[in-house]
């Protein structure tokens, strides 16, 4: 029987955390699922990077860091506006897994009490291998580039992240 793992984020954008945690998930089963969370989001400042980009840059980080990709699953998963259902929602979705992988409070209650086994992750750098606090960098123009893989940085640079996030933080209101 293959041993499935699930890991669900939202990846905005992967970073050198993410990547860690996949490489030790993968110590402790066959295959990983790797769940784009929030896969209906893209330009706005939470959700910078569209469904598509985040998957581009993930797999391209992960064959970067020696990852055999014919291990890993990489799939969308857009939000379901009732937490209470959103656990089948995934299940619908995704290849069978049977156990969860989650540093995230809300997504480890869901699926216990689904009844999965939840394995909580070791946090790597979490202060600055963190979505937020790199978006926010690139937003304040400093330095985030070594935050996050070669291979994402590159991508980045071909869909000209930091102008996009630049973009999304201006208003057209008058300033007071
Ligand atoms: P994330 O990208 O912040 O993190 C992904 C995973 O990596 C998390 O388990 C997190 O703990 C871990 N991680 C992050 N940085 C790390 C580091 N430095 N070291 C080690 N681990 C690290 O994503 P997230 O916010 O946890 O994503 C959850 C997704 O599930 C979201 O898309 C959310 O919308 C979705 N969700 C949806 C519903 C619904 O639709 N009703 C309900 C619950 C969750």
């Amino acid at each position: 029987m293959v041993k499935r793992g699930i890991l669900i984020g939202r990846f905005q954008p992967p970073h050198k955390g993410h990547v860690e945690v996949v490489k030790q998930i993968l110590r402790e089963v066959d295959e990983l699922i790797v769940g784009i969370g929030s896969a209906q989001e893209s330009h706005t400042l939470e959700n910078p990077f569209t469904a598509g980009e985040r998957m581009l840059m993930l797999s391209r980080a992960l064959v970067e860091a020696g990852v055999d990709l014919s291990k890993v699953h990489i799939i969308p998963i857009p939000d379901v506006n009732n937490h209470a259902i959103w656990v089948a929602h995934v299940v619908s979705l995704s290849p069978p897994f049977s156990v969860v992988y989650s540093g995230n409070p809300l997504v480890q209650r869901l699926f216990k009490e689904a009844g999965f086994e939840v394995r909580t992750l070791p946090m790597f750098k979490r202060r600055i291998y963190w979505g937020a606090e790199i978006r926010n960098r690139m937003i304040k123009g400093r330095r985030w580039e070594d935050l996050v893989p070669k291979a994402v940085l590159e991508v980045m640079q071909e869909i000209k992240a930091v102008e996009r996030l630049k973009d999304l933080s201006r208003t057209d209101y008058p300033l007071r």
